[in-house]
């Protein structure tokens, strides 16, 4: 479903994404984990073109593009209706949540099919309904999100990220602004995804959640992979920097 070959990044003379491959298989999750500046939110963002990588391959679904070495080339290569059509099938959940704050919880889910899918509004609050009662949310549509707590916002912003009905869902640390006593919450919705069969690419520092949800763990270390593979494998790694990382949560 998703495939990243070769991702590199460079902000000037840092080289952030070093040659980063992986595969995110159809209904499987990929939990990304490594220290802080390893490289993780750069490397979610460049999956929906946040960020624009400076060389490698994309293919996210249908959608496949290709970076050039040349710069120039690659302002040229990408139209807006590429990066349009990657970011609807390719949606994100922030660790700040982000929701819109003059909008109410309905408005914050339905506007995104209405401004890029043009679809009508009675029909994308219909969606947008559904969602958030997947979400637990239905019975404060008409709320503005400052009246939510962080648990409620980021339900929401869960909701509107389902609500474009995107080949893979992907999530920034999205419990990490949480109170304690609201991470729960907020993993409960993101477990019972994973149980029905979404595509799903994860940054968190939840290790324990991380090892019971994930198909697949990616250790990464200063901008390269150092290592891969199931929860158990990467919790057994050779790799002595993923085990020292790993080791407080083993
Ligand atoms: P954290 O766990 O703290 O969220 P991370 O693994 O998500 O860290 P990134 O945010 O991807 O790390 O940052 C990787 C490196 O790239 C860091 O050194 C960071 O300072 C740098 N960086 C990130 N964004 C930019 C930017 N827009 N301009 C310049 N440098 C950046
Ligand atoms: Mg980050």
């Amino acid at each position: 479903a998703v495939e990243a070959r070769h991702l590199v990044k460079n902000y000037g003379q840092l080289s952030v994404l070093r040659d980063v491959s992986f595969t995110v298989d159809e209904g499987t999750v990929t939990t990304i984990i490594g220290a802080s500046g390893s490289g993780k939110s750069t490397l979610l963002r460049c999956m929906n073109l946040l960020e624009r990588p400076d060389q490698g391959e994309l293919a996210i679904a249908d959608e496949r593009i290709c970076f050039d070495r040349n710069p120039q080339a690659t302002s040229q290569g990408l139209s807006r209706i590429q990066i349009q059509r990657l970011r609807s099938r390719a949606t994100m959940v922030f660790q700040q949540f982000n929701l819109w704050p003059h909008l109410t919880v309905l408005g914050n889910v339905s506007e995104p099919p209405i401004r890029v899918k043009g679809m009508s509004r009675q029909q994308a609050n219909k969606l947008a309904l559904h969602y958030l009662e997947r979400v637990g949310m239905a019975e404060r549509a008409d709320s503005y999100p400052a009246f939510l707590s962080g648990g409620q916002q980021q339900r929401v912003a869960i909701a509107r990220a389902l609500a474009m009905e995107p080949s893979v869902l992907l999530f920034d640390e999205p419990t990490s602004a949480l109170d304690p006593e609201r991470v729960n919450e907020v993993l409960g919705v993101i477990r019972d995804l994973a149980d029905e069969g979404r595509t799903m690419l994860m940054v968190t520092h939840e290790m324990a959640f991380a090892r019971e949800v994930s198909d697949q763990l990616i250790f990464l270390d200063e901008g390269v992979i150092g290592a891969a593979g199931t929860p158990e494998q990467v919790f057994h790694s050779s790799n002595t920097r993923c085990r020292r990382f790993i080791a407080p949560a083993a």
